[in-house]
């Protein structure tokens, strides 16, 4: 509630970037005040205690929360990386976006098989990232077991999208 409302005033909202029509969350100025930072973690972390083995973060902006969340957790942290960026050996799943398709890559071997994990991201929007990720897990054999994300954009139903996987989900904003 105390949170909600100090990143509702954090946040900025910019209209018509990168595309006319689409409003994009700009959520930087979180870095700016350490405090809040930590009450961001806090409560991402709070959310994923016990409850998981490993955190995965979503490239890039998933990372810049999804880590503090697995040191916290004392939990492994792996990173979910955008098609070309990783050396072999690594695992891909493709998804479609509006236009065309994407990538996402993993370094194979580093999720064990069982392993219980939180997939974490800045923004869920339609979902297609995120589902994208927990497909993969679910190839290396990982549990998908909870997403969590700073803002989820209601009106887009990425978290209806998240269903089929049976996984907690939480979100500070909406
Ligand atoms: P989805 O696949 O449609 O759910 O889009 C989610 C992905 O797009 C996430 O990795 C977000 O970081 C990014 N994204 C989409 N819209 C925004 C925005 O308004 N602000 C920041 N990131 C966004």
């Amino acid at each position: 509630p105390d949170l909600v409302q100090k990143l509702e005033k954090t946040i900025q909202n910019i209209p018509d970037f990168p595309q006319p029509g689409i409003q994009f969350k700009d959520i930087t100025p979180i870095f700016l005040d350490p405090k809040l930072y930590e009450e961001v973690i806090k409560d991402l972390a709070d959310f994923s205690r016990g409850k998981i083995d490993a955190v995965c973060g979503i490239e890039s902006r998933g990372y810049l929360f999804g880590i503090a969340i697995a040191v916290a957790l004392e939990v492994p942290f792996i990173l979910i990386r955008k098609a070309g960026k990783l050396p072999p050996p690594f695992v891909g799943e493709k998804y479609d976006l509006e236009y065309g398709t994407a990538e996402i890559e993993m370094r194979t071997g580093q999720l064990k098989p069982g392993q219980r994990v939180l997939i974490h991201d800045d923004l869920l929007a339609t979902g297609g990232t995120t589902e994208a990720a927990a497909k993969l897990i679910e190839k290396q054999g990982g549990e998908v077991a909870q997403f969590s994300f700073l803002i989820a954009l209601k009106d887009l139903h990425g978290t209806e999208r998240l269903k089929q996987f049976d996984a907690e989900v939480h979100q500070i904003l909406e």
